[in-house]
């Protein structure tokens, strides 16, 4: 039985104000909810995150990882085992915002998830496919290919990876995909998950994630491979998140 998960990315976004007014109302709106609630704060604000959520159910995951093993010179980076210390049980990695504006190839993105599962991370793989891509009829084979790079390229039990569909052109646009167009999608990314190793299929949670609101979520959450989403934009507004939340029961 895969638990409903609703994580929601916070992109760069925030300040210690907004982040104890968010989470503060955000707390008791979503103690009742049957999913798993995660908030990914940018690096600067996950202490102040889980020392505020110390006494919740609420996991806390970072938005990127260094793809570099142990400790070393690599100004600006943060290690997969500084975030375990730190306490986030999440990591996304491969957001379509990383793979576009900061180049990180399909083997950047698998070197960062084997270290993050080294470490006792939950990486949540992200995925998903461009506008010009879905209109030449590319989403399977692009998704397919950003799949099995990780599939193929990290050598180590894959049992802790989260997945995300992310359509691009429904992140940040309001555009959301169909229930339809995201469970054929998801269908497929169990179907190559299967065929690499069935047990596996069955246990990862593939999640939704491009424009997730309220008014979609039961609908896209309801289709049968879809385990919950990935929110951006609405994950910043806690009565929104909240009601996202409040779908699952
Ligand atoms: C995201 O950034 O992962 C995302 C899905 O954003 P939004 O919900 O704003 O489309």
């Amino acid at each position: 039985m895969r638990r409903t998960l609703v994580a929601g990315n916070w992109k760069m976004h925030g300040n210690s104000r907004s982040v104890e007014q968010l989470l503060g109302e955000l707390k008791p709106s979503v103690a009742a909810s049957a999913a798993e609630v995660a908030v990914i704060p940018p690096y600067l604000y996950l202490s102040q995150a889980m020392s505020l959520l110390a006494d919740s159910d609420i996991a806390v995951g970072a938005q990127n990882v260094c793809k570099y093993r142990g400790e070393g010179a690599y100004t600006g980076e943060i290690s997969a085992g500084m975030l375990k210390e730190f306490g986030c049980r999440y990591v996304l990695v491969g957001h379509s915002e990383r793979r576009a504006l900061f180049g990180e190839t399909d083997e950047c993105v698998a070197e960062k998830l084997a270290v993050a599962l080294e470490q006792g991370l939950q990486p949540i793989l992200c995925v998903g496919e461009s506008l010009e891509q879905r209109s030449a009829g590319e989403t399977l084979r692009v998704v397919g290919r950003q799949l099995q790079a990780v599939l193929q390229g990290v050598n180590q039990p894959l049992d802790d990876m989260v997945v995300a569909y992310e359509p691009v052109w429904a992140i940040g646009t309001g555009e959301t995909a169909s229930p339809e167009q995201a469970q054929d999608v998801h269908a497929f990314i169990r179907q190559e998950l299967a065929t690499f190793d069935r047990g596996l299929s069955a246990k990862i949670r593939i999640l939704y994630g491009g424009s997730v609101k309220a008014a979609n979520a039961e609908e896209l959450f309801a289709q049968p491979d879809i385990d919950g989403g990935l929110v951006g934009g609405a994950s910043l507004d806690a009565s929104e998140f909240a009601a996202i939340c409040k779908v699952v029961n």
